[in-house]
């Protein structure tokens, strides 16, 4: 489970994308993607490959994480839909995405790994960022 070659391991770098909270299991990222914003990603801290490889009481810990975030962004930015979607292939992190939907968002109803269906960018204002981060935080630390 553990492994100790964190070197070619992207996830046990420092992450590139602000980090909203985190504790000593898990940690949220804010990944700023321009046709996504708000999109948000909760990964362990450790190596699991598999959410099984956790204790029950860790993997429950790591969906409630998910389910407050996906409360606060319907919430807060009141998407047409919310994706989860944990894949986990590339790095050996339990991860879970969590990315607020339009109809009219880039890949819709696609997932937002397919091809393009259309051009478009949508914007969270700094100060919506900063509240979105905010409102994470305070749910997260109670
Ligand atoms: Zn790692």
């Amino acid at each position: 489970m553990r492994s100790h070659d964190s070197s070619i391991c992207s996830l046990c770098q420092a992450p590139s994308y602000p980090v909203i909270w985190e504790d000593n299991a898990f940690r949220i990222i804010l990944i700023n993607d321009q046709s996504y914003p708000g999109y948000c990603r909760v990964e362990s801290i450790e190596h699991f490959k598999e959410m099984t490889d956790m204790d029950p009481s860790l993997r429950n810990r790591c969906m409630s994480i998910v389910f407050e975030v996906e409360r606060i962004l319907r919430f807060f930015l009141r998407p047409d839909k919310i994706n989860l979607s944990s894949l986990g292939n590339i790095t050996p992190h339990c991860h879970w995405h969590i990315i607020p939907r339009y109809k009219n968002d880039n890949h819709f109803p696609l997932s937002i790994w397919s091809n393009k269906k259309r051009r478009g960018s949508r914007e969270l204002k700094k100060g919506d960022q900063d509240k979105l981060i905010q409102l994470i935080r305070i749910a997260l630390d109670q």
